[in-house]
């Protein structure tokens, strides 16, 4: 993207270097990262933005410790985090705007920079979790070393460190965020908390898709604005897309993949609800049917 001497967004807090008390039982699955989900617990739902699989209660309060005392980051981690502030930036503007044409306020979330294990509203974080959400406290939780990640476990190739496709990541987590403000995020939830656990699967994918969406529906806007994609962004964070679908993840772990257990989208939807949003834009877009959060 090209992102120069643009704005970068002071709503964000560095927790890098400090450790939590915490150990979570999280396991991979298969050797791919983790992946876990929809963690209801008192104070908020906790929503990640790759995988599928595990449901996982989390412990809660830990308490923040000193850790390795890491203050000195490296090229790429530099480049991450400031990129990551642009980008969150760059949705407070756009979703600001799309909130006011429709008489609401957008309050801005916090990014989380941590690495290894944090505390939240929702439970403790793990990095192997991927990126997250928690509306308990309205924060994304972003460990970067999973940019990294997304090349070398994913195979997500990009040409530099400022692709779409990372950007892609924080926006995904920026919608479940709208979600939550536009009140889907808590009507979905109550929701799949009375159904079985298959039907339950449906609602989380439709979730997901919509922040996929919305995802995309940034992006629509900020290019408009300032012609931030490259040539290469959009392919880029589709095949980002494509690689995160719960049919690859599992075909990937386990040699085949159960429909029934899927959580975020095929590969297909979700490049399907990125692009969608990024060539239409359109607010009142939505991935859920007509019934499906009554
Ligand atoms: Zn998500």
């Amino acid at each position: 993207m090209r992102l120069n001497g643009r704005r970068q967004s002071d709503n964000v807090e560095d927790r890098r270097g400090m450790s939590t008390g915490a150990k979570a039982g999280i396991g991979g699955i298969g050797g791919i990262i983790v992946v876990a989900l929809i963690t209801l617990m008192s104070g908020g739902s906790l929503t990640d933005v790759i995988g599928n699989v595990v449901q996982q209660q989390l412990q809660s309060q830990v308490q923040e410790q000193p850790g390795n005392g890491q203050t000195e980051f490296s090229e790429e981690e530099l480049q991450f985090a400031e990129f990551s502030k642009t980008v969150l930036a760059g949705t407070e503007d756009v979703w600001t705007e799309q909130f006011q044409k429709h008489g609401l306020k957008y309050e801005y979330p916090t990014l989380v920079l941590f690495t290894g294990a944090t505390s939240t509203a929702c439970g403790t974080g793990q990095s192997a979790m991927g990126p997250f959400y928690c509306s308990g406290d309205q924060k994304l939780y972003v460990d970067l070393s999973f940019f990294t990640t997304m090349g070398s476990s994913l195979g997500v190739k990009t040409d530099d460190n400022t692709s779409f496709a990372y950007a892609y990541v924080i926006a995904h987590e920026v919608g479940h965020h709208v979600e939550y403000l536009r009140g889907i995020l808590a009507k979905c939830h109550q929701k799949m908390s009375r159904l079985n656990k298959a039907e339950a699967n449906k609602l989380s994918v439709k979730l997901e898709l919509l922040a996929d969406y919305y995802a995309g529906c940034w992006a629509h806007y900020d290019d408009a604005q300032y012609g931030s994609l490259d040539d290469n962004d959009l392919e880029e964070a589709i095949e980002c897309a494509q690689k995160i679908g719960d049919n690859y993840l599992q075909e990937k772990a386990q040699g085949y993949s159960q429909p029934e257990t899927f959580t975020h989208g095929t590969s297909q939807q979700r490049m399907y609800w990125l692009k969608k949003g990024y060539e239409t834009g359109d607010w009142n877009t939505t991935t859920f049917e007509e019934g499906d959060l009554d």
